[in-house]
């Protein structure tokens, strides 16, 4: 029996007991690219999108998709094509905005790390803000600024300590991460950039965490931003805009997180009421953007069934898709084609060929499954192909995107020359 309805993918559905993303057949496309493939539904990002948008219109807003869950190209320039900036979090990054046609003006730098090279890089291309996340950083920026005869623009990153109710290596804003500069530590904080020369002081931003479901969090770590807000401002230092991160959930496995649009009216609703409503905002959001647009396809290599265990190996594994192995994750396991009658079902873990226990894609699925037919793994379009890793030499997947019945190859699958291609073989040897 062909599972229908599909958890969470708008535009994922079965056409005749075939699988279809927009109007592209998903098994057509597994046999022109070969298997593991990672297809997306440039639908359902722009639908996605237009679910913040609906949220925020009529208010100053710069939505800045956090790369860092799909940064492939393609991706990039369908988005900055409908008008978002970019959070990033690497030189790497930045380089990716820029090739992809992004506005540099639209971009805000986040993470823990930042080098003096990323510094410098991000200055010269003129980026919208620095989100600080630490004293030590807002001085090397500083120093970094003024040595280019420039003033970064900076945001400073506030760890409201709030639980997101979330997995804990994607939790972000509790005192015990490594995010933000703690609640106490702020004003203090912020004085001290509005008094180094490099720095001109322009927000305030908080990320509490990702794959939250519920809307608690986010209006408790609200509430605390503008505590924050009031006392900076109190100290004389202008907040112009207020950056709310990213972090919305979406739909594994039956999980209900609030709308886009739903949540910010209530976001909108505190602001206005505590008097913020006019504020520039900003947001971060990177899951909730691409997550539930894509799929990652994969043939089923061998079935081998054990006293304990039943296993399906497929040929997509942990180093294409680590979410499974990293954070024990859900991702729905669906069949791309009618599966013949009479043909028997049985309960599998669905694994890959990687040398690792770790290495499964989901456990205990009833699948009637044989050798050679095609699984699509589901909810795919964040964090999966952007984690992703060569481990056992094995190369990248391609990746297509969708839009109504086109179909393009925005990454071509990469070859074991790739791999090959930055080692050196040492001239002198024993
Ligand atoms: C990862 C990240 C985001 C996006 O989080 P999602 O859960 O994908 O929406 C936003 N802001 C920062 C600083 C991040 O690190």
């Amino acid at each position: 029996m062909i599972p229908n309805p599909l958890p969470g993918q708008p535009q994922l559905h079965y056409r005749e007991e075939s699988l279809y993303l927009e109007d592209c057949q998903l098994a057509d496309l597994a046999r022109e690219h070969g298997t593991p493939l990672y297809v997306y539904s440039s639908g359902a990002m722009l639908d996605a999108l237009a679910a913040y948008q609906r949220g925020f219109a009529g208010r100053r807003v710069q939505i800045c998709y956090a790369m860092k869950a799909n940064s492939s190209l393609a991706v990039l320039q369908l988005f900055a094509a409908h008008g978002c900036g970019f959070d990033i979090v690497s030189g790497g990054e930045l380089a990716r905005v820029l090739a992809a046609g992004g506005d540099p003006a639209k971009v805000i730098f986040s993470g823990v790390g930042k080098t003096r090279t990323e510094m410098r890089q991000a200055l010269e291309a003129g980026i919208g803000c620095f989100n600080v996340e630490s004293e030590a950083e807002l001085e090397v920026l500083s120093e970094v600024a003024a040595s280019m005869g420039l003033r970064a623009p900076v945001s400073i990153r506030v760890n409201p300590n709030v639980d997101p109710k979330t997995h804990p290596y994607i939790s972000t804003g509790l005192k015990g991460n490594k995010f933000g500069i703690a609640h106490e530590r702020t004003l203090a904080t912020y004085q001290r950039a509005s008094s180094l020369p490099g720095l001109r002081v322009v927000g305030i931003d908080c990320h509490i965490g990702s794959q939250i479901t519920e809307e608690t969090p986010f209006l408790d770590a609200l509430e605390r931003m503008l505590d924050l807000v009031a006392a900076v401002e109190a100290a004389g230092i202008a907040i112009h805009h207020i950056d709310f991160g990213g972090g919305l959930g979406i739909d594994y496995n039956g999980d209900t997180p609030p709308a886009a649009d739903a949540l910010w009216a209530k976001l909108l609703a505190r602001l206005d009421a505590r008097g913020y409503g006019d504020r520039q905002l900003m947001i971060e959001p990177g899951r909730s953007l691409v997550g539930n647009a894509g799929v990652c396809l994969t043939e089923v290599l061998y079935l081998k069934p054990g006293e304990q265990k039943n296993f399906c190996v497929v040929d997509a594994a942990m180093n294409d898709l680590p979410r499974p192995a990293m954070y024990q994750a859900y991702h729905a396991i669906v069949p791309l084609e009618h599966v013949p009658e009479g043909r028997g079902h049985a309960v599998y873990d669905v694994v890959g060929p990687v040398c690792e226990s770790g290495d499964w894609l989901g456990r205990d699925r009833d699948l009637a499954v044989a050798a050679g037919d095609l699984l699509a793994v589901l909810s795919t379009g964040a964090y999966c192909s952007a984690m992703g890793s060569t481990y056992n030499s094995r190369p990248r997947p391609a990746e297509v995107l969708v839009s109504g019945s086109h179909a393009e190859i925005i990454r071509n699958r990469e070859s074991v020359a790739d791999l090959l291609r930055n080692e050196r073989l040492p001239a002198t040897h024993p």
